[in-house]
């Protein structure tokens, strides 16, 4: 059930349905945005914002060198994003440091694109929605769900990795059936594409629907 803890006002946040978006690792958020996107919803996709973030001389990045040390800058003044992976990987309190600069800047800019945005949802991908503490933001959370051994083939086919590596990606984060118990919805990414074009099709009319009924309850205040 939705709570009642993620109702900021909707003036505040613009004319849209906040739907989040998450899952783990290669469940297929990106995938399922872009068949939500060709349906003509926006996608605010946090993980490029994050990016974005980061480039040479920003104060997201100067904040992450002033923690982690200068070593982490490539000789063209990028962000080695792998070395600071494999920093703050096994190092929980590193990664805690890393997200509290990170997550709040991101959450702005999520604000900031939401004000602007009028259409009847958008769709907010997070892959670390619930340990961000992001959900609170949403009106609305989708979590892709997916068996952990089609998971790790995934990674390993997308991303290169080893069975161990895949396995140790999988449990650094939010366990499935957590994340499955704290989303509003699941969609299921068992199968071919063609099964989860048909289950995103049913979601983007489901989305219509409760964007009509939040507009509908808007007005009638
Ligand atoms: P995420 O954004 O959650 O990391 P992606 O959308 O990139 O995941 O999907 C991970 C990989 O799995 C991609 O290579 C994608 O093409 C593939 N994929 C997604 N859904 C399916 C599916 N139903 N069947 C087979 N491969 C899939």
């Amino acid at each position: 059930m939705p709570s009642l803890t993620r109702t900021p006002p909707f003036d505040a946040l613009g004319n849209t349905l906040r739907v989040g978006l998450t899952g783990g690792i290669a469940s297929g958020k990106s995938t399922v945005a872009d068949y939500l996107s060709r349906y003509g919803a926006p996608v605010i996709d946090t993980d490029h914002l994050a990016r974005a973030l980061v480039q040479p001389g920003s104060p997201t990045l100067q904040a992450i060198c002033a923690t982690f040390g200068n070593s982490l800058l490539q000789a063209d003044g990028q962000l080695d994003r792998a070395a600071l992976g494999a920093l703050v990987f096994n190092d929980f309190e590193a990664r805690r440091k890393l997200e509290a600069i990170v997550h709040p800047r991101v959450e702005e800019r999520v604000l900031q694109r939401l004000a602007r945005i009028d259409a009847p949802y958008t769709v907010v991908v997070v892959p670390l929605l619930f340990e961000s503490g992001m959900d609170r933001l949403m009106e609305w959370v989708v979590a892709i769900d997916l068996a952990e051994e089609e998971q790790e083939q995934r990674i390993i086919a997308r991303d290169g990795l080893s069975k161990e590596q895949a396995r140790a990606r999988i449990a650094s984060q939010l366990k499935r059936s957590v994340r499955s118990a704290r989303a509003d919805c699941l969609i299921d990414n068992h199968g071919p594409p063609a099964a989860l074009a048909q289950r995103v099709l049913r979601l983007h009319c489901d989305l219509l629907n409760r964007a009509q009924r939040k507009r509908r309850d808007c007005t009638a205040l």
